[in-house]
């Protein structure tokens, strides 16, 4: 039976919406409402949706980067999300992140030795010797040089910087990547070589990662499995494949009929959604989706979608009630 190693239930973030001469708490931005998922050990969960979906407020709540409102994170069988800060510094040392902007989170006044050096610092691994030799041989395993240790952060290409942030996170030997826009920063030419980086790195290490995009062709070919969130929910999740040749949900099937098709043979309309996302401080009443879908009823508006199961596939749709 394959293993779980991650599972979050009912994971909910709602920032509170202050005003007024005393501040008071007048409503609530429900960024994260309600999310549950597990990730098996080894594999790849995409997670993808338009910006402002929540799904990297989810990442960081897996993080504790972002405290969660509600709900359970359950890593390696340990309820993670209630842990105190050291208890939570040792599980960390399993989880790692890889952030969009690797410029942002790579300090431009440190060598890259020091920056791939630190992890091991803050989680007492190792003597001085020993770090060092781990940062050379972590940098050849990224692609990069022994001699690239000296160097700043500036003195990089975007894909290289990349690298670098691949490094770091791998310093500490986790076991979950937590990869946010990995990519999206890079030109097209250099995603697929960080992308086939990182398929490489999870073969190699028996990795698991959680890949959040925007774009649902960026996560087709490193994903196993792939969850759509739509204002803080997640709509649809399964089999990598099953949902590419067959999504349920409309709104996958809107955001899969914008990504463009390699097959000059093969030809799919393009479903245009009406209206932008509304506000998650004021999201629509029953199935939050209900003001921008073409297949929208009396009853979407009414009463939210459960999120359910056909044969590992799921669904959170009135069409499929
Ligand atoms: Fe569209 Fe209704 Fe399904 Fe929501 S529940 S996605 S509004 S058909």
């Amino acid at each position: 039976m394959t293993e779980i190693l991650l599972k979050v239930d009912n994971l909910k973030k709602h920032f509170p919406i202050t005003g007024g001469v005393f501040g008071k708490t007048v409503g609530h931005v429900k960024a994260v409402d309600g999310v549950s998922f597990h990730v098996k050990k080894g594999e790849t969960l995409g997670i993808v949706g338009e910006s402002g979906c929540g799904k990297s407020t989810t990442g960081r709540m897996l993080m504790r980067l972002i405290e969660a409102s509600d709900g359970s994170i359950t890593f390696e069988d340990k309820e993670i999300s209630k842990l105190s800060i050291s208890e939570m510094r040792r599980v960390r040392r399993e989880m790692q992140m890889v952030f969009q902007d690797p410029f942002a989170s790579l300090n431009p006044r440190h060598t890259v030795e020091k920056i791939l050096e630190e992890p091991l610092k803050v989680h007492g691994i190792g003597s001085s010797a020993e770090r060092r030799k781990r940062v050379h041989e972590m940098l050849e395993i990224v692609g990069l040089s022994s001699y690239h240790a000296k160097r700043y952060p500036h003195q990089f290409s975007g894909g290289q910087r990349q690298r670098i942030g691949i490094a770091r996170a791998l310093m500490t030997k986790p076991k979950l990547i937590i990869a946010d826009e990995p990519v999206s920063a890079l030109d097209v030419s250099i995603q697929s070589q960080v992308l086939n980086l990182m398929q490489d790195l999870q073969k190699e290490f028996g990795l698991t990662y959680i890949f959040i995009a925007h774009d649902l062709g960026v996560v087709r070919h490193i994903s196993d499995r792939v969850g759509v969130m739509y204002l803080g929910k997640l709509v649809e999740l399964s089999d990598s494949e099953r949902l590419y040749n067959d999504p349920l949900h409309p709104y996958t099937q809107a955001l899969l009929s914008a990504v463009p098709i390699p097959d000059p043979d093969f030809e799919r309309e393009t479903i245009l959604l009406q209206g932008d996302i509304p506000s998650p401080s004021n999201p629509p009443s029953g199935c939050a989706f209900h003001t921008r879908c073409p297949h929208a009823t009396e009853i979407c508006k009414q009463k939210v979608p459960e999120f359910i199961e056909q044969s590992g596939h799921y669904v959170a749709c009135h069409l499929y009630g």
